[in-house]
């Protein structure tokens, strides 16, 4: 697949989600981070949004909850270049209603190479990255070369 390349804002648009087992890891991550958040613009699924800005006073645009569609809303929202980051705290020891959901998001984020941290060791990484008040480049795959060869 061709490349092209896409410039991330040093204020970033960031996706939170969280499985019920994970909430509070979440939770907790929010606020030890919650200085560094504040510079950036946060989407989350339905749940995990309101519980996190409920707790934290941080201002987040809270989607669908996951399993009512809100992985797959944030996934298309990774397809068009909206999401430049994802802290997502899957839960790897419960089934979930929404696997295919789950594993969707996971493999479109891995399709538009955002960051994604599935845990709390990565969330610290990559907000202690000097990167994350940077303007970033960040390659992506060639949309319209990749349409020129199919059409
Ligand atoms: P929720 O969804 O924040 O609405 O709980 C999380 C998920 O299952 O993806």
């Amino acid at each position: 697949m061709e490349k092209t390349t896409r410039t991330m804002q040093a204020r970033k648009h960031v996706a939170l989600v969280a499985h019920d087992h994970y909430k509070k890891e979440l939770l907790h991550w929010t606020k030890e981070n919650q200085q560094k958040l504040e510079r950036h613009t946060l989407y989350a699924t339905g749940t995990t949004g309101h519980l996190l800005s409920r707790e934290t006073g941080l201002e987040i645009k809270s989607l669908i909850s996951g399993p009512m569609g809100g992985d797959q809303q944030l996934g298309a929202m990774i397809a068009e270049g909206k999401i430049d980051m994802m802290i997502f705290f899957w839960d790897p020891l419960n089934a979930a209603p929404h696997d295919p959901d789950v594993k969707a998001l996971l493999r479109i984020a891995s399709v538009w190479n955002i960051p994604v941290a599935t845990n709390r060791a990565t969330a610290r990484f990559l907000f202690d990255s000097s990167l994350i008040d940077e303007e970033v480049e960040i390659a992506i795959p060639d949309y319209e070369s990749y349409l020129a060869k199919r059409t």
